[in-house]
């Protein structure tokens, strides 16, 4: 067994709206039976943990706290009766893995509701997962190691793929996939479908992703900035439209129209997290489509024209979270395309630790795909 430090290095937010502060934190010495202790190795920065630390997030967490919800590590202890992942596959010390959400599977929503994703107690009283942990609960990824509780459900990653190609895995590709499931209760994405996507970070990419591997013909990403783009294209996008370009929503508009034969496209995906994407979506989107929302997590409003919904007879579908076999798919999906796309890609910059925030003000202004915080 590795030497476990007693304490480690942890980025934690103390003030919305200020700088992280790296800091000294207890390490646990002792795991409860089924607990992980992980040497993290890679956390990736998310659109969430902008609006986390700017207090804009539907979320808050109370402060201090760590945050970082996109990790993976290797396990360094191993609590007693944790034998397997999630998929039945043996665990031992120095295995690498990716990890789900905590949820308590105690409450109403995770056995009544069977909604585990939207468990009562994340972000509530017992503040488990989303990287609001504690400073003496270690429950985040931008820290040198991470307590994994004992009902979070964890999945070994498979040897061939790299942290930079999976690292997506951890927020927004499983929280496509998990859209993307629900999507497909109501017929998915037909082939000949026009797809149009809004916004091009991690989100829009592997909807992108899973948009060219369902079929459709035309897919069309709406976004920025011109380096997302280009990743858009590359991966399958037959149309983009950079907004900071084409700034009139109208000619926007009159764009996807021009594209679609002045239908619309049949589905439409919202991952860009600004709140007047909506209304724009809603008047974009052909008569009868389906639009899936997995971009909104901010409390910030918007108008949009409730009309449209009723006229064009949409199937509007929120989706926020996920299970672990969304975390699950997502990496069969990495492993079985890994010659066909470039995932590592979406890893566009690393930083170390005592960087976070030059990493945080560089997502912020867009300039990363994603950023991603390495540890040795
Ligand atoms: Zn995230
Ligand atoms: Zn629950």
């Amino acid at each position: 067994m590795a030497d476990i430090p007693k304490t480690c290095k942890a980025a934690a937010l103390y003030e919305f709206g200020e700088d992280l502060r790296v800091i000294d934190v207890p390490v646990p010495q002792e795991l409860p039976d089924k607990a992980i202790l992980v040497k993290v190795s890679m956390a990736g920065v998310c659109g969430s943990d902008i609006h986390i630390q700017s207090g804009s997030m539907g979320i808050k967490p109370p402060l201090p706290c760590i945050m970082g919800h996109e990790t993976i590590g290797r396990i360094a202890k191993l609590g007693k009766g944790r034998v397997c992942d999630a998929a039945e596959q043996p665990l031992k010390e120095g295995d690498r893995i990716i990890w789900g959400h905590p949820f308590c599977y105690d409450c109403y929503d995770c056995n009544i509701a069977n909604t585990p994703a939207m468990c009562s107690h994340i972000g509530g009283e017992l503040r488990l997962g989303y990287g609001m942990s504690p400073l003496d609960r270690l429950m985040g990824g931008f820290s040198e190691y991470e307590y994994v509780s004992p009902m979070t459900k964890v999945l070994k990653i498979p040897d061939e793929l790299t942290d930079e190609e999976v690292i997506g895995v951890a927020c927004a590709f499983r929280s496509v996939v998990s859209g993307f499931e629900k999507l497909n209760k109501i017929g998915g994405i037909t082939l000949g479908d026009t797809v149009l996507i809004q916004g091009a970070g991690p989100i829009g990419l592997y909807s992108l992703l899973l948009a060219v591997e369902s079929g459709a013909t035309q897919i069309i990403v709406v976004g920025a900035p011109p380096e997302r783009l280009a990743l858009a294209r590359e991966w399958g996008a037959t149309h983009t439209i950079d907004i900071f370009e084409i700034t009139d929503p109208k000619k926007r508009l009159e764009m996807i129209r021009e594209y679609t034969g002045g239908r619309g496209p049949e589905v439409v995906i919202e991952a860009s997290g600004f709140p007047p994407a909506v209304e724009e979506g809603l008047e974009m989107i052909k008569k009868g489509g389906k639009y899936l929302i997995l971009g909104q997590t901010s409390l910030k409003e918007t108008t949009f024209i409730p009309h449209y919904i009723l006229q064009k007879n949409l199937t509007v579908i929120g989706s926020g979270g996920a299970e672990i076999r969304h975390f699950y798919r997502a990496l069969q999906f990495i492993k079985s395309r890994q010659k066909k796309f470039d995932f590592s890609k979406m890893v566009s910059s690393k930083y170390c630790l005592d960087d976070i925030n030059v990493a945080f003000a560089n997502m912020k202004a867009g300039k990363d795909v994603k950023a991603a915080i390495v540890f040795d």
